[in-house]
C-alpha cells in the first residue's frame, strides 16, 4: 500500500475539469484518504519545490533540453544558458507563481503501488508527449515553447509525486496526520 499527494492546479479549477480528473483515479481504485482546498501560500509553494533538490532541478532542465532540441530551438538564445541546473532554477520561480496564481485541490490517494499508478493515469510533463487516455493527453493542450517564450511554468493541469520518497515527503508537507482518514472501499472486500 502507497499513499501519492495530487494536487489540482490552478488551471484545472478555472477550466472546471476537478471532476474529470478526480473520476479517473477514483475509477482506477485509488482510495481518496485526504482531501483540501486552499489558496497556496508562496512559503508553501517554496518548500513544495525545495531550491536544494538538485536532481529535481536538473530534471526540469533536462526535459526542457530535450524539448528544444526536437523543436530545433537554440536554448542559449532562448533561456540565456543551456545549464540544466539553471534552466531547472529558473522553471522553479515559474512554478511558484503557477501553483500560488489560484486555488488548488490538494488529495491524498492510496492504493497498492499509487505512486506509480498515479504518474500513468496523469501523463507525461509536457502534454504533447502525453498518450489520449491520460489526464494530461486528454485535457492540457499547452507547450514548452510556449511557455517558456511567455517565461511561465507550462500549464499541465496536475502535480503528482514522482517518487515513493517524493511522495513520503509531499504528504507531510501539505497535510498533518489527523487530516488523513481511513475507511475502507469495496475493492478492498473483493481481495480479502
Ligand atoms: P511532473 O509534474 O511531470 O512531475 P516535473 O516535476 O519535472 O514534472 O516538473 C514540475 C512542473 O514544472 C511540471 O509539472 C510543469 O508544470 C513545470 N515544468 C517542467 N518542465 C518545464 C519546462 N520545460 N517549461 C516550463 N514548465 C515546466
Ligand atoms: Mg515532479
Amino acid at each position: 500500500m502507497e499513499k501519492t499527494l495530487v494536487v489540482l492546479k490552478p488551471d484545472a479549477i478555472s477550466r472546471g475539469l476537478t471532476g474529470d480528473v478526480i473520476k479517473r483515479f477514483e475509477r482506477a481504485g485509488l482510495k481518496i484518504v485526504g482531501a483540501k482546498m486552499h489558496m497556496v501560500s508562496r512559503e508553501a509553494a517554496e518548500k513544495h519545490y525545495p531550491d536544494n533538490r538538485i536532481e529535481f532541478l536538473k530534471g526540469m532542465g533536462q526535459k526542457t533540453l530535450e524539448n528544444y532540441e526536437k523543436m530545433g530551438v537554440d536554448p542559449v538564445k532562448e533561456l540565456g544558458t543551456k545549464d540544466t541546473l539553471e534552466i531547472g532554477k529558473m522553471i522553479r520561480e515559474w512554478l511558484i507563481d503557477y501553483i500560488t496564481s489560484g486555488p488548488v485541490i490538494a488529495l491524498v490517494l492510496e492504493a497498492p503501488h499509487a505512486v506509480e499508478l498515479v504518474r500513468k493515469i496523469c501523463g507525461h510533463t509536457l502534454p504533447l508527449m502525453s498518450p489520449p487516455g491520460t489526464i494530461r493527453g486528454d485535457f492540457a493542450y499547452d507547450s514548452s515553447y510556449l511557455a517558456n517564450t511567455a517565461k511561465r511554468a507550462i500549464k499541465n493541469l496536475i502535480h503528482t509525486s514522482g517518487s515513493i520518497e517524493e511522495a513520503e515527503f509531499e504528504v507531510n508537507l501539505w497535510f498533518k496526520p489527523h487530516e488523513l482518514v481511513s475507511y475502507e472501499r469495496v475493492e478492498e472486500k473483493i481481495m480479502r
